[in-house]
């Protein structure tokens, strides 16, 4: 940890409060960053914006990436104001940083009422047991537009 990792951080935590007071959204800042400057910022937006996935992280990666011009965030380190949700977590491993650091975490959250700790419960469920029904339903007819992936040398893989 750096100078400049306290930096980053105090810019993600000035962006959580900055998203609150404006009434954007849930109290959460992040910031991406790439050879020491910030490339993109991001606050939650959920209820400004009618987005359940306008979380501060979603919305700096999406930054981020369009200006690397890239769907990675290779040699990108995230700063957050609060440890990811799962959504976010998974946002982040598809994003692929180098590294996250995260201000307050998850008991936190849950204290002032985001409590993200029942989706986690969710993930180590099978799917069946489920709060939300998840039904499969016509795979015959989906797997083909795999097969059609598989075999096409165009797509760009990830
Ligand atoms: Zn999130």
């Amino acid at each position: 940890m750096t100078e400049q990792d306290l930096k980053f951080m105090r810019r993600a935590i000035e962006l959580a409060e900055k998203g609150m007071d404006s009434n954007a959204g849930g109290p959460f800042g992040a910031v991406v960053v790439k050879d020491g400057e910030i490339v993109a910022e991001g606050f939650n937006q959920v209820t400004s914006k009618n987005d359940p996935t306008a979380h501060a992280e979603v919305i700096a990666i999406r930054e981020a990436c369009q200006k690397l011009n890239s769907f990675q965030l290779k040699g990108c380190t995230v700063y957050t104001s609060c440890e990811p949700c799962p959504m976010c977590l998974g946002a982040i491993y598809w994003a692929r940083p180098d590294r996250v650091f995260y201000a307050c975490d998850h008991r936190d959250a849950a204290a002032i009422d985001f409590d993200d700790s029942f989706i986690y419960q969710e993930l180590k469920l099978e799917i069946t047991d489920r709060s939300i029904p998840f039904s499969q339903l016509l795979r015959a007819e989906a797997l083909p537009v795999f097969e059609k992936w598989r075999n096409n040398g165009q797509a760009i893989k990830y």
